[in-house]
């Protein structure tokens, strides 16, 4: 690997974060001309404030946090553990007083269960796709870069907590594998191919459809593919991962434009940024990230905090799977 292991642990995190807090507020923006009209001609180019400070994040980063928290504190434990501790953390989110971003209702619903103590299986909304599953899961690619088969079991049970769809669960693995291979320096172009080969032996059809699409679409315009007729606006988790892998495989070599193109898009551009940026961190280490971004997002030490103990633990997992 090119860069350290800490650097690339701390680009993943600090990068979905920004991604995050880039995308929150052309969230609900429903168009480019909107964007526009609101932040300029070219729309987002940096954090912004509303009714939060520029630089906040939301739930996808929140939720992330959640189960970097759980595989910090019990990744190391039997499979069960490390899955009780994850639902431990999620209602620890839910109750939360720093919840009031825009939450998504499958993700508040599947965490309500928990709390009344409904196993993690069967916690989540059974019929659900949503992208809650897809956006969360960059630390589960971190922590089991060196196993992908428990990456993937891991990944795909952590969608059980609140999304039971088939295709929420292969979503939730997607950005787990994605940000593994990123991590490993592995060639881009060959992402859609090897993601959408990996979608079809875990039920990930609607996945792998999307994700093919990529290729012949690396030099087409943001609005004429991040949009309803083509790779979907991100709201359901196939739609998320497709539409994040397109922003980072269009310019790998730039966090910058990866994020920005995630951001300014009429769907649900602060989780496509989020992923965007989880990948494109994870891809180019921390020191590719403008430094002003990496100070003024929210709560920027507490992440790079983060990121350090979830390399220690990985570590320590490691050495457990010799
Ligand atoms: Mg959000």
């Amino acid at each position: 690997m090119a860069s350290d292991l800490l650097d690339k642990f701390a680009g993943t995190i600090i990068g979905l974060a920004i991604g995050d807090a880039m995308g929150r507020p052309t969230e609900f923006l429903s168009s480019i001309e909107k964007i526009r009209d609101t932040f300029g001609p070219d729309g987002v180019t940096d954090f912004e404030a509303d009714r939060h400070p520029a630089g906040t994040y939301t739930d996808d980063t929140q939720m992330t946090l959640a189960i970097a928290r759980a595989l910090i504190a019990a990744g190391h434990e039997p499979f069960e553990d490390l899955m009780e501790r994850m639902a431990t953390e999620f209602v620890a989110w839910r109750e939360s007083p720093d919840n009031d971003r825009a939450p998504g209702f499958t993700c508040l619903r599947g965490c309500e269960e928990l709390a009344k103590g409904v196993p993690w299986r069967i916690a989540g909304v059974a019929d659900s796709k949503g992208c809650g599953s897809a956006m969360r899961t960059a630390p589960i690619g971190l922590y089991f870069h060196h196993n992908e088969k428990r990456l993937i079991t891991v990944a795909r049970a952590s969608s059980l907590l609140t999304h039971g769809h088939p295709t929420a669960l292969a979503s939730a693995a997607a950005t787990a594998l994605l940000v593994a291979w990123a991590l490993h320096d592995d060639d881009p172009n060959d992402y859609p191919r090897r993601l959408t080969t990996a979608m079809r032996k875990m039920d990930g059809e609607e996945v792998a459809t999307l994700v093919e699409k990529i290729p012949d679409l690396l030099s087409a315009e943001p609005k004429d593919v991040l949009c309803g007729a083509c790779l979907g606006e991100a709201w359901t988790g196939e739609s998320a991962v497709a539409s994040a892998l397109w922003c980072f495989c269009r310019t790998p070599d730039d966090f910058t434009k990866t994020v920005l193109t995630g951001t300014n898009t009429a769907g649900d551009s602060d989780s496509i940024a989020c992923i965007a940026g989880s990948i494109s961190g994870a891809y180019l280490g921390l020191n590719a990230i403008p430094p002003h971004w990496r100070k003024g997002v929210e709560n920027s030490q507490m992440l790079y905090q983060t990121a350090k103990e979830l390399l220690a633990a990985h570590k320590q997992r490691v050495n457990l799977d010799l």
